[in-house]
């Protein structure tokens, strides 16, 4: 038998082998992807293609990351259930989803008011009550929660995220698109517990720019 339940499990079965052979081979990120319903992050119009392997469009004219993106960069993270996890980029929230079923605590910060009301609209929905939002510029970081122990940007930032490398802890893992063009460097800054840090570069990405101050929604 068939019917649209099945269609909708072989939609999630076909999203994990794509990502698995993309390189993301974590387990628990697979199954947070896995565990979380794309088509409640989307706009009705993009419904069906919401277990396809790409990245669409979302209000405000922001995107919703592709998902083999959010499992190479959660993956990256090398989160546990310990981690307390800064995202900055809220956006649909998706990436938000899958980070709160695999951290302890997750902190995620939007400019457009739109985009975080909606987003924590689907939170809830979820049951996921391990996330703390915030309306604001999420380049100055969240000082008030600091230290982190890992830290998320899901916007390009135009050069090194200073102010956010600065909420760390030492041994801390920061995840980011850096670049000012259509194509940014995927960089993972990984603490050396002595201020410093390794630089490591993930590969090319295409990211929506990390804006300073708040938006003017709509
Ligand atoms: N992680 C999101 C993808 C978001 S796209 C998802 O899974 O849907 C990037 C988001 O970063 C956009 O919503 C954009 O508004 C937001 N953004 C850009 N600059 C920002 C800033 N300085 N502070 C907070 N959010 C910012």
């Amino acid at each position: 038998m068939s019917g649209p339940q099945d269609a909708a499990e072989t939609r999630r079965a076909r999203l994990v082998l794509n990502l698995r052979s993309a390189g993301v081979t974590d387990a628990a990120v697979l199954n947070a992807i896995e565990k979380t319903p794309r088509d409640l992050f989307v706009p009705h119009l993009f419904k069906e293609r919401a277990w396809e392997d790409s990245a669409l469009p979302i209000a405000c004219g922001q995107t919703i990351s592709q998902p083999q993106i959010v499992g190479l960069m959660t993956q990256a993270l090398t989160l546990d259930g310990r981690a307390r996890v800064l995202e900055i980029g809220t956006g649909s929230g998706y990436q938000t989803a899958v980070l709160a079923r695999i951290a302890r605590l997750v902190y995620t910060v939007e400019r457009y008011r739109t985009l975080l009301k909606e987003a924590e609209g689907r939170i809830k929905q979820l049951g996921l009550l391990n996330v703390i939002t915030r309306f604001g510029d999420g380049g100055e970081g969240w000082p008030e929660q600091a230290p982190f122990d890992r830290v998320l940007v899901t916007a390009a930032a135009p050069e090194e995220p200073t102010a956010l490398l600065r909420q760390l802890k030492p041994n801390g893992v920061l995840v980011a698109p850096i670049g000012r063009g259509a194509v940014q460097s995927l960089r993972r800054y990984v603490g050396d517990g002595q201020g410093g840090f390794r630089v490591e570069e993930l590969g090319d990405v295409r990211f929506v720019p990390l804006l300073a101050g708040v938006a003017k929604d709509l």
